[in-house]
């Protein structure tokens, strides 16, 4: 059994040039409830986090699986604050929204544009939408024919195993997203963006696995509640997380 954070670590924590706190937001800050839109930090979690934003070369980030527009408004945070929504496809960055996407992701994106497009104009019924890190292409109004011509086409065109792009499918739909989804992706990108040299990543679901797996020797995994984990230490719940960040602001207010 994992138990919590110890003093030793949140002190290395602590005394890092430059510090990563990257946090889910449901059963991690915010207890888990019936209406994904009710959902709020607790107000010690929120107190904790925004003192840790107040501090130097200390970076904070949410990291949900929630769309950014619902994170953005469930959060409440101040722009310095980064978010990570969709897993990390969508980042705010003082307060712009960017599709985080690589340059070789860019380009996968920009080549499949022209190829989809090209697969359903002839096709009755046959569109594109445009997504955050890829295309859907919807056959809601589409007969059966040129449903399977476009999906074919697609696919082929979009060599997706080759090329590395997640499909995904849905009710008339095929989504072609040139980034792999996971949590770890998003804390690689984060870690990269803050120049940080160690992290905090705390979690409470299957989903946040990825994000310790994303952990190196010098950074932290703290899972928030039951169930197998990756992690190295564990909490009860996100009272138990607000006091385990409270703790870690005052011991880097003390460094930096
Ligand atoms: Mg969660």
């Amino acid at each position: 059994m994992t138990g919590a954070p110890t003093a030793e670590a949140l002190q290395r924590l602590a005394a890092t040039p430059v510090l990563l706190i990257a946090l889910d937001f449901d059963g991690t800050l915010a207890p888990i409830v019936d209406v994904p839109a009710d959902a709020r930090a607790l107000p010690e979690a929120r107190d904790a986090v925004l003192a840790l934003l107040d501090l130097p070369a200390t970076h904070v980030a949410y990291v949900s699986g929630r769309a950014m527009e619902s994170l953005a408004a469930v959060s409440d945070l101040p722009d310095h604050a980064l978010l990570a929504g969709s897993h990390g496809v969508e980042v705010r960055t003082e307060g712009r929204v960017t599709l985080d996407l690589s340059d070789a992701e860019q380009a996968e994106r920009d080549r499949l544009e022209p190829l989809l497009a090209g697969i359903a104009g002839p096709l009755d019924g046959v569109w594109i939408e445009e997504k955050p890190a890829g295309f859907a292409m919807h056959t809601r109004l589409a007969d059966a024919d040129a449903t399977a011509a476009a999906e074919e086409q697609a696919l082929a065109a979009a060599d997706a195993e080759e090329r590395g792009i997640t499909v995904r499918r849905g009710q008339d739909v095929l989504e072609f997203s040139v980034r792999g989804t996971t949590k770890g992706d998003a804390i690689d990108r984060l870690r990269e963006q803050t120049g940080a040299t160690a992290v905090l990543f705390a979690g409470d679901d299957v989903t946040d696995e990825d994000g310790f797996g994303a952990l190196g020797g010098d950074d932290l995994g703290v899972k928030v509640g039951p169930g197998e984990t990756r992690a190295g230490c564990r909490v009860a719940g996100p009272a138990e997380m607000a006091a385990v960040l409270a703790e870690l602001g005052q011991l880097r207010r003390g460094r930096v």
